[in-house]
């Protein structure tokens, strides 16, 4: 149980226990996909929440309006599932948008579609976007995701560069004996194209329970796989964000900024006392970390008319019971019930 909380232990807007303030939202907009990535789905993919229990696009604004307006929320990032398969998306993003004090909005895909949609997303004031790519070899993207879409993914990133929606980030996972070969690589093509590699370590959130901390390609493993980069340590501090980032020397992004890699290494080197997220499942269920194992509705308080004063104190003690980390080093540890696709990544 989420510990009592009362209100002048409450530090900031969606403080916790531990002197951390979550400004940071994540909103799954969906738990359905296009792909069925191998560390994330299984290849039949998963019970999908009924449309019903899905929050509305009206009531994704509404919770995201609460969280900004009363909340101290200054970024949100729309993700899931697979976020550009959500009808209302462009809507969403644009009555994200026009909100006051304005956040910054941002969104997690795979890429499928966004040539078509980059420049309508761009122009409803989305910021930025953040493409999953885990390899530049055709087959094996289809042996990785189970679908043959990789030449859709490359569209979509030089789309979302095309209108605007700078700097583009690639999210990269790498699997020991399928893709750990690719980092240099796929650094070398992020640098050609002035987007921003992102290394992110395999986490236990794949809805097969499969993950293996021995298989698991580590932050210091990638780290010496691009030793003949010659990184160096980025001066800008990382503050609350979960990259690590290294400057490529001789290298500029798109921008004319120095080109940066970034390595996310949940697993190995937790960031967990620097967190700043709150998150948003398309079910309207907050979550005050991704390895929660409890969930405060949020949905049946909209649904059942609740004024915002009183989501947003709701919010405020899911957030309080937030844990001090993961918990993925401790032999009790106990892996979500939901996977990554239905948390939002
Ligand atoms: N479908 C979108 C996509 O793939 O970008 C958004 C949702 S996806 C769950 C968000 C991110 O989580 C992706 O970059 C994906 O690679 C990553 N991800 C999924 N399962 C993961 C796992 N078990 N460990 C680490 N990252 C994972
Ligand atoms: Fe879909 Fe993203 Fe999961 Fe891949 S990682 S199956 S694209 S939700």
């Amino acid at each position: 149980m989420n510990e009592t909380r009362s209100s002048e232990q409450v530090a900031g807007p969606l403080a916790d226990r531990f002197g951390r303030v979550a400004t940071d939202l994540r909103v799954s907009l969906t738990d359905r996909c296009n792909l069925r990535c191998t560390y994330c789905m299984p290849e039949e993919g998963l019970a999908w929440l009924p449309r019903q229990q899905q929050l509305t696009d009206d009531e994704v604004v509404r919770l995201v309006r609460v969280a900004v307006e009363r909340l101290g929320v200054t970024e949100v990032r729309f993700t899931g599932g697979e976020p550009l398969i959500r009808r209302g998306l462009v809507g969403i993003v644009a009555a994200t948008a026009q909100l006051a004090p304005r956040p910054r909005v941002s969104i997690t895909t795979n890429g499928i579609g966004l040539s078509r949609i980059a420049a309508p997303l761009r122009a409803a004031g989305l910021d930025r976007v953040n493409v999953s790519l885990d390899t530049l070899d055709p087959a094996r993207f289809l042996s990785l995701t189970r679908r043959d879409r990789h030449d859709d993914v490359l569209h979509g990133l030089r789309a979302a560069a095309s209108a605007g929606l700078t700097p583009v980030k690639i999210n990269t996972v790498l699997m020991r004996g399928i893709n750990e070969d690719e980092a240099p690589a796929l650094l070398r093509f992020a640098l050609s194209y002035g987007y921003q590699l992102r290394f992110i370590e395999q986490m236990p959130l794949d809805a097969q329970h499969r993950w293996d901390r021995h298989t698991m390609v580590t932050a210091d493993e990638i780290l010496a796989a691009l030793a003949p980069f010659d990184l160096r340590p980025d001066p800008v501090s990382r503050g609350t964000a979960p990259a690590e980032t290294w400057l490529v020397p001789g290298h500029v992004d798109a921008a004319g900024e120095p080109a940066r890699v970034g390595v996310i290494g949940s697993v190995t080197r937790p960031f967990c006392g620097d967190c700043a997220r709150t998150r948003l499942t398309a079910d309207g269920q907050v979550r005050n970390c991704l390895f929660a194992t409890e969930e405060s509705d949020l949905r049946k308080l909209v649904r059942d008319g609740a004024a915002d004063e009183e989501i947003a104190s709701a919010w405020q003690a899911a957030m309080w019971g937030k844990r001090a980390g993961h918990g993925i080093d401790d032999p009790a540890f106990l892996q979500p019930a939901r996977p990554m696709s239905a948390i939002g990544g």
